[in-house]
């Protein structure tokens, strides 16, 4: 028996259906969740979440949020949420290396940059690993013909 998941920012519903299974990037650890799980409240941090649905697979860079699980719900309020498909590689690639530069030129002493900075440079590198993996999410179905 399957349990709901909704994937929702500020923005948007990002994802909400019946699946079979959802692995989180918790705060303490990657989570995975089965229908009936235990309720449970945790921040997530920057990192990957996978949806399955039998012969389904859905990957989304996650960049950290609150995840809620009730026996029947799984509900990810995330900071910013995209489906592998939707990540744009040239965005995430111009954001990383934005970040890298600042952090090798350096920042004043004292600057309260250096968290914003670091949490730009975790954001984009979650999106590039998460894109890099669209192929294989089966999102849209293989074609049959196997051409992909
Ligand atoms: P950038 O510096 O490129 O704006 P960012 O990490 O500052 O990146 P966020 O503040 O996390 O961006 O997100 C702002 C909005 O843009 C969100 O809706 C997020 O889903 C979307 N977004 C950010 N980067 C990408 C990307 N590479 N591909 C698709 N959507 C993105």
């Amino acid at each position: 028996m399957p349990i709901r998941c909704e994937i929702v920012t500020q923005e948007r519903l990002v994802y909400s259906d019946m699946v079979d299974i959802v692995v989180a990037p918790g705060a303490d650890g990657v989570l995975g969740i089965l229908p009936h799980h235990t309720p449970l409240l945790t921040t997530l941090q920057f990192g990957e979440l996978v949806v399955r649905k039998g012969a389904e697979e859905h990957i989304f860079a996650i960049g950290g949020g609150v995840l809620e699980v009730r026996p029947d719900k799984v509900t990810v309020l995330a900071d910013a949420a995209e489906h592998a498909d939707e990540i744009d590689l040239a965005r995430a690639e111009a954001a990383r290396n934005r970040a890298v530069e600042l952090l090798a030129e350096g920042l004043p002493p004292g600057s309260d940059r250096f968290a914003e900075i670091e949490n730009a440079l975790k954001r984009s590198s979650v999106r590039l690993k998460v894109a890099g993996k669209k192929r294989r999410t089966g999102f849209p179905p293989t074609d049959v013909s196997g051409s992909r």
